[in-house]
């Protein structure tokens, strides 16, 4: 157990960053952010006991307070002696790539070694028509409402994969009473998912300007924009991106901050993430009441996630020019393609037919290797075996197959299906937050079982998948109990 707060008084170097970071803003919300800025400036080493004991009393908590927020979160690197490192993504894709080139890579380049991104500058954006829906709403009092209108006609559907009608979220928001906030998730915690990153360092105008808009038609006065924690370039991207905005006027009267998340796959969670954002531990709460009506500190809360905004310029024409312009089509659908390909990364395709042509996309299996499958849909997703792979994509969503948010690990014929489920629960027990017991014990308890050899225990895991199904108040229990209840491997009778 990490030792806690303690009397005594943080040394110079510490101190001087604690300072650092109060001055930028001294309130309880910004507590993770002030942890990550300290640990930032002692080189990734994370806040000591005796900071984070001084920490709290500058903000008016209580020592256990602070220690709850500084243990719950993997990238404050609270008490250790090394730098932060990210860690792998739970040995799926790296465990899979050990030896291949590129190998041992932490879990934010699963899509290879990329060039540094370069994105779409705001005079570029501009001159492509960018910012004109946002005038538009700002000039007109009536535009708001034709926007609302513009949303249901354009079908915009919420990208986070339970497809939520956008207008009828943002008629809640704007129905619940009280100044609301709007929030644009970037988070993407699941494995080896990055559509979000493409978006964000290609064209961060185009999120943006979607988010002010949304702040202006439900009269939001706050937006955040919560990006992973290892995503530092986009980092300086969107940092960017905010003093452009602000110093063109265009986002007058409101406040636009940008919050990293804490490192766990949690934080993506809409409720655990404004969590974080008020200065607590990221734990998922009861739903309802939902964030759409008491959210952020009690308000009104509009969240998307940052592939949702995006798409949302689609419906006023968006301003083509960039590389995610594609998205602008919607039938064009964004994987997240990894594993043992040639290229990984993120692939844009219109009208996929088969899995197995994400292959090919991704420019085919690495030197030596026929297909064995894919994972499908992140951590909780689905096996599905090199057969099922060639056959209709139709047929397969029609038997149930969900694509998620477009994640797709490929392997091998010679990876083991089962060793692959074993990684996939071990990480779900490593992220699981741990308040419900089916969900921490569960998702610990199938890891163990698939990772241990001899026959499978069926009737086991099928308890398991029921009561993590049925008894977990968020979709990491609940999805973990799914991913159980469908596995395909030997001795279940199928293969992948
Ligand atoms: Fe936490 Fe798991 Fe419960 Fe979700 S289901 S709140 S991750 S313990």
């Amino acid at each position: 157990m990490p030792p806690v707060p303690d009397g005594a008084p943080p040394d110079a170097t510490e101190r001087a960053a604690i300072a650092a970071a109060l001055t930028r803003g001294a309130q309880r919300g910004r507590l993770l952010e002030i942890l990550l800025e300290v640990r930032d400036a002692k080189g990734g080493v994370g806040i000591s006991p005796a900071g984070l004991a001084a920490v709290a009393e500058h903000l008016r908590l209580f020592p256990s307070e602070a220690y709850e927020v500084a243990t719950a979160f993997p990238a404050v690197n609270y008490a250790a002696a090394t730098p932060y490192a990210t860690e792998g993504c739970g040995d799926l894709v790296c465990g899979l790539l050990q030896g291949a080139p590129g190998a041992g890579v932490c879990r934010n380049r699963c899509d290879g070694a990329r060039p540094a991104p370069v994105a779409r500058t705001f005079a570029d954006y501009r001159a492509a028509g960018g910012y004109g829906q946002l005038r538009r709403v700002m000039a007109d009092p009536g535009a708001a409402a034709r926007m609302l209108a513009q949303l249901s006609a354009h079908q915009a559907v919420g990208r986070a994969g339970v497809g939520f009608p956008v207008g009828e979220k943002w008629r809640q928001v704007m129905a619940a009473g009280g100044t609301p906030v709007v929030i644009v998730n970037g988070d993407e915690g699941d494995l080896a998912i990055f559509k979000d990153r493409f978006i964000l360092e290609t064209d961060p105008h185009g999120v943006l300007e979607a988010a002010l808009v949304a702040a202006r038609v439900t009269g939001a006065d706050l937006v955040f924009l919560y990006v992973r924690d290892d995503y530092a370039p986009i980092h300086a991207i969107v940092r960017r991106a905010l003093e452009e905005v602000a110093a063109a006027g265009l986002a007058e009267g409101i406040g636009l901050e940008l919050r990293r998340s804490g490192g766990a796959f949690i934080c993506g969670e809409e409720t655990a993430l404004i969590a974080s954002l008020e200065g607590r531990a990221a734990r998922p709460t009861e739903r309802p009441p939902f964030p759409t009506t008491r959210g952020y500190l009690g308000r009104p809360t509009l969240l998307h996630n940052v592939e949702t905004f995006y798409r949302l310029t689609a419906a006023w024409g968006g301003t083509p020019g960039s590389p995610a312009s594609v998205l602008l089509d919607p039938q064009v659908r964004l994987f997240s393609v990894s594993g043992r390909v040639c290229a990984p990364g993120p692939k844009p395709v219109r009208g996929l037919s088969r899995l197995a042509d994400l292959v090919e996309i991704a420019g085919g299996m690495q030197n030596g290797h026929a297909l064995g499958g894919l994972v499908i849909g992140g951590s909780s997703g689905t096996l599905v075996g090199a057969a099922d792979c060639r056959r209709p994509l139709a047929d397969l969503l029609a038997e149930g197959l969900r694509l998620g948010t477009g994640g797709a690990i490929v392997f091998g014929a010679d990876d083991e299906p089962r060793a692959i489920a074993a990684r996939m629960a071990a990480y779900l027990a490593r992220e699981s937050c741990g308040q419900c017991g089916p969900c921490r014990i569960g998702t610990a308890h199938a890891a163990r079982i698939l990772a241990a050899p001899g026959p499978l225990d069926l009737p086991l895991l099928d308890d398991l998948a029921t009561v993590m199904g049925e008894g977990s108040l968020c979709a990491l229990g609940r999805n973990a109990g799914r991913f159980l209840g469908r596995l395909s491997l030997p001795g279940r009778g199928a293969s992948a």
